[in-house]
Order: C-alpha cells, then structure tokens, then sequence
C-alpha cells in the first residue's frame, strides 16, 4: 500500500493494530516502551483500553526523567587524576505505544521546565528519541480532573499521535477493535508513515467521537488569588494534619520534577546519580546549619500547591496539575488535593468558614 500523503492527519486502523504496529517496529528496531497502560506486552489481544480504572500507576515521565539515572562516571585509577566520563547518550528510537492524555499533557509542561534556564542534556535525549502515542480517555475515573485544569480526555499537548476507539466499537462496548489515529507533530506523521501497511487515511468524513463528560471540580481562575493573598493561613496546616510525609503524591505525579544529586563510590570507583526528590520530605529544605525553612509539614504542602497553581503559571503560563487524580488515589492518609482546592475556592468565593473534606 501506498505511504499516506505528509498532510492528511486522521487514518484508521483495523483490529490487531497494536499488535501489528509493535512487531513492525521492532523489526525495524525501534523500542516499544514499557506500555504504560495494563496491556500485556501489546499482544494480539491488546488494544486501547476503555476502563476507568485503565489509568497506569506510574507516570510517564520516568520515561525521560527516570527515578535514578547516572549523569557521570568516576574512577581515579592509578594516578593522582580523576578520570570523569559522561554515560553513553540513550540511544536509538523509542515509541510509547499507549498513555493517557494527562500524562503526555505532563510532559508537555516538562519539557519548559527541562528546558528553561538549562537545557537539560539527558531529559532533551531521552525525548527526541520518543514518539508518543496517547489513547483518548472513554470512561475517566472518579478522581479525574483533567477538564478543572485546561485538560480534556481528549487533549493532544505533549502527544504525537492522539488513537481514538471507533465510534462502533465505543457503541458496542468492545474492547478491543479498530481505532483512528490523529497524527498531530512531525514525529507523528513519521510514525504513520512507518505503518503505512498496518493503517490507511481514513475515510473521508470520519471524525473521532466526542469526548467523555470529565465534570468539573473547581475553576484554576479562583484558586491563584487566594494563593496569592494567603502564604500564611490556617488552612495549610488543616491540610496536612494526617499527612505522613510519605512523598508517595510527588513521586507518582507526572510533572512533579524535584531531583537530587549523590556520588556513590565504591573503592576507586563511582557513580555521580540523579535520583527523584520530593518537597513533602522534611530533609529536602534542611540546611547543614540545621535550620529547616519549611520545618513543618504544612509549609511543605504549602509549597506543593504554591508551586502548581501560582509559581508554575506565573513562570511558565500553565498549571503544574494535569488534574490525573493519582495523588487523591495514592495517598494512604486519605489526603486530597480536590479536596484542599475546594476549599480554597470556597473561602476564595466568600465562605471563610469552610472545611477541607477529605473522601
Ligand atoms: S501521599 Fe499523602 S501522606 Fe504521603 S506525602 Fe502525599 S499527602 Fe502526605
Ligand atoms: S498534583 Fe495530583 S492530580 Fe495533579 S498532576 Fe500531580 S498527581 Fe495528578
């Protein structure tokens, strides 16, 4: 069959796509990325999944921002000199055959962070070598958000290729099937091209289903002048009374981004590591002085909303929240970050009064 024309941007695909695009690519030596949706191994069964419950639990930047990744490599040999050696760049491509919406959103936000005031060398390799494909939400989670932070179940920031399931498949309830695919960059039309014989352009009129109702829990709007005008409050504390410090809403968010940086050494040799922080653990601010600037947990959660719903916009003009859910489904104390911006939208709406209710 004939390459799609450079320009057409929808295309279908039949039943078996996945499959038949995963063993393509390999054979062309491209990665398969982890599938980041529980979809085994792309399979001949594998398709898009439509359960809510289909959100994976790690998030899409450990891809480009892994939880440990060496930066550097030292050996003093057997000289007085240190030798220094900077790891091998990652090599060859890489797809993401499958990720949701907010977490290709999450990345779009990273790569300003990544790239702002230092291009970040090892997030910019790891991510020109990645096309993603993301599939549109169906049937989002309770504890979805997207549409309360500019998302939507079908969002395309961050994404190479939007799959969308057929609009017979979405009516019958399948789970499997065919999909339309939206080519949205220049690294999405590559891939289409690549899988000219396992998808056509799709026919003319074709459009992807509407988008699945994601209700909205607060307006982003009402919540920085609050923040703005209450760094010191009663409520900060009140959000974190049962708050371990676990750090566990951090590490699974897709655009917290904190890291830190440790030798580890062995006899003459060692590793320079840049390993996932968390601004919710009480040494990550604590001086060698012994002075702590954020000494409580409300000060540490505190910076964590500061940073996504003031800091962040102001900086780089979009929140730091994809509105994923997976912090309110994480956290073992019950804590919820709906639940504090709720609160902070009501008192910012007039009601001082009003309490944070945890699910
Ligand atoms: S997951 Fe919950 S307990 Fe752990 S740091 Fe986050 S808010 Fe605190
Ligand atoms: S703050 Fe919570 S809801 Fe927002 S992106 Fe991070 S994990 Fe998802």
């Amino acid at each position: 069959m004939a390459a799609p024309a450079a320009d057409a941007v929808l295309f279908q695909a039949p039943a078996g796509w996945m499959a038949a695009a995963a063993e393509k690519l390999r054979a062309a030596g491209i990665e398969i990325a982890d599938c980041q949706l529980p979809i085994a191994d792309c399979g001949p069964e594998s398709e898009i999944g439509n359960r809510k419950s289909e959100i994976p639990s790690l998030p899409l930047k450990r891809l480009f921002f892994p939880e440990t990744e060496v930066i550097l490599e030292f050996n003093d040999g057997r000289s007085k000199d240190v030798a220094l050696c900077v790891p091998e760049p990652p090599a060859g491509e890489r797809v993401v055959l499958g990720c949701r919406p907010c977490d290709a959103a999450a990345i779009a936000a990273l790569d300003q962070v990544f790239a702002w005031d230092y291009d970040d060398v090892r997030y910019r390799q790891h991510r020109e070598r990645t096309t993603i494909v993301a599939f549109a939400c169906t049937e989002p989670h309770g504890h979805c958000f997207c549409t309360s932070v500019g998302g939507s179940p079908h969002g395309e920031a961050g994404s190479d290729v939007l799959a969308f399931p057929t609009e017979d498949r979405l009516k019958a309830g399948l789970r499997t099937g065919g999909a339309l695919l939206k080519s949205l960059t220049v690294k999405g039309a590559r891939l289409i091209e690549r899988l000219h014989d396992v998808v056509r352009p799709a026919p003319h009129g074709a459009r992807p289903p509407e988008p699945p109702l994601v209700k909205p829990r607060f307006d982003p709007d009402k919540i920085k002048p609050w923040l703005d005008a209450h760094f010191e409050d009663p409520l900060w504390t009140e959000a974190t009374l049962a708050c371990l410090g676990c750090g566990a809403c951090s590490y699974l968010c897709p655009t917290c981004h904190c890291f830190d940086i440790v030798d580890e050494a062995v006899w003459n040799r060692g590793e320079r590591r840049r390993n996932w922080d968390c601004c919710s653990f009480s040494l990550f601010t604590l001086h060698a002085s012994g002075h702590n600037p954020r000494p409580t947990q409300a000060a540490r959660y505190r910076q964590r909303v500061m940073h996504k719903f003031k800091y962040f916009p102001e900086r780089f003009g979009r929140l730091a929240c994809v509105g994923c859910g997976r912090c309110v489904r994480t956290c073992g104390a019950g804590q919820s970050l709906l639940s504090v911006l709720a609160a902070i939208e009501a008192r910012g709406n007039g009601d001082p009064q009003c309490v944070i209710r945890n699910p």
